[in-house]
């Protein structure tokens, strides 16, 4: 199934994943996988154990 693109986005980023604990996404590209902000991960983190890798897509241009 294709899903449109907006003609902005001239890139992707993976290594997207899905959080177990806070049901959010996050970047998995740090050498940690940032603060969990759910009160109910083990060390604080998060989890992503069976995630997808998630693409976003972007528009570097449109930096602020
Ligand atoms: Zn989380």
């Amino acid at each position: 199934m294709a899903i449109p693109v907006p003609n902005d986005v001239t890139t992707f980023q993976n290594n997207w994943r899905f959080c177990n604990h806070c049901y959010t996404l996050w970047w998995n590209g740090r050498p940690d996988n940032g603060a969990c902000p759910s009160g109910n991960s083990p060390d604080g983190q998060h989890h992503g154990q069976g995630s997808w890798d998630f693409y976003l897509p972007a528009d570097p241009s449109g930096a602020i």
